[in-house]
């Protein structure tokens, strides 16, 4: 099974999957399984459009949440880094005034961060960095960036500071943390490419394709539909793969009843100029049997009327409240589908 996923809730779903399908054993430490031995699997394919460089380091958010909430360190209050984290770098990188202010970077986190940094700037490319941090946290999936390349989601909003109605392009980050998503937006737009540069378009690393083309089955996490799924989807090679692969492919609509679950998605739809809804963004991705990316579309039980051409819809529990409910969940898609 393949899964494409953002952090908070792609994390979730994802040990809703590791519940149903077991622990993967990282091919990369433990070698092929033997011929013939191969039992079932999970690979993640990662957003990493949400990455920044941050005081001289590489942050990936999304791909940290993942690996920290399915290897037991996530700090689950908050959602996203460390448990027991102390704040000390931040508060003296503030002292010497050094911008960004608005980020929380724990010292814990940063860790982490170093060492991401340090195997970069040795030329590992982000794939194998990621394992390496995986081999202390064993989240028992095989997390994958989407690309080995730059792509980082930037947000066009009015600039706070003209006062004649200029637009500047901010980082994510900036725009979600600082700004918590409410300034005048106008769009999002991918900055990056394959070599890390300013221009260009960055393409999937060979893992994720062949992780889509070689899955059974892929699901689309129900992570936010357009800084994380979109910004997946938008990497050089996705949609194709996805559009070509003999899998299933299976979304999970993070809406319900109208409604994003924790969090902001509903904004992020505005700037596309769509609609709250499992309807609406079920049609936005699309039937696999028209010009979209699906075979199967879960929406709960309070949107049971949703109906979209060429697409089987099924309504059941969406509620990400433990493991064992969101393996149910991933059991209704794959029945929903035939498999
Ligand atoms: P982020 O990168 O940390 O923002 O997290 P994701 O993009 O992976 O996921 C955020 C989305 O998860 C939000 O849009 C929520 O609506 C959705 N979500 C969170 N919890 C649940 C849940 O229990 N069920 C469903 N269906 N969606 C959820
Ligand atoms: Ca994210």
């Amino acid at each position: 099974m393949t899964v494409l996923v953002g952090g908070v809730g792609g994390a979730r779903f994802l040990e809703g999957a590791r519940e149903r399908f077991g622990v993967t054993p990282f091919p990369e430490k433990d070698g092929p399984a033997p011929d013939g031995a191969a039992g079932d699997s999970v690979t993640a394919v990662v957003n990493v459009g949400d990455d920044a460089w941050m005081h001289g380091v590489r942050i990936c958010p999304d791909l940290d949440t993942c690996m920290y909430t399915l290897g037991g360190g996530i700090d689950t209050e908050r959602g996203w880094g460390h448990r027991n984290e102390t704040w000390h770098a931040k508060e003296e990188l503030a002292k010497y005034g050094a911008d960004p202010d608005w980020f929380g970077l724990g010292d814990r986190d940063l860790a982490t961060h170093l060492i991401r940094t340090q195997m970069l700037s040795s030329g590992y490319p982000l794939t194998d960095v990621t394992a390496a941090l995986c081999n202390r946290w064993q989240p028992g999936v095989r997390l994958l960036p989407a690309t080995d390349g730059r792509h980082e989601t930037h947000v066009v909003v009015a600039d706070p500071e003209s006062t004649d109605g200029a637009k500047k392009a901010i980082h994510f980050q900036e725009w979600w943390v600082r700004y918590r998503a409410d300034i005048e937006t106008f769009g999002f737009a991918q900055v990056g490419g394959a070599d890390g540069g300013g221009s260009g378009k960055a393409l999937a690393s060979r893992a994720a394709i062949a992780a889509i083309e070689e899955a059974d089955v892929v699901f689309l996490a129900p992570s936010n539909p357009v800084v994380s799924i979109g910004a997946i989807l938008s990497v050089g090679g996705v949609r194709a793969a996805l559009r070509s692969t003999k899998a299933r492919v299976i979304g999970v609509s993070p809406v319900i009843g109208g409604a994003p679950l924790r969090g902001m998605a509903d904004r992020c739809l505005d700037v596309l100029g769509i609609e709250t809804s499992a309807q609406a963004i079920g049609e936005h991705f699309g039937a696999r049997s028209g010009n979209g990316i699906l075979d199967g579309w879960l929406v709960s039980e309070e949107d049971a009327g949703v109906a979209i051409d060429g697409l089987p819809v099924a309504a059941v529990p969406l509620l990400m409240s433990s493991p064992q409910a969101t393996a149910a969940m991933i059991d209704a898609g794959l029945e929903l589908v035939g498999l």
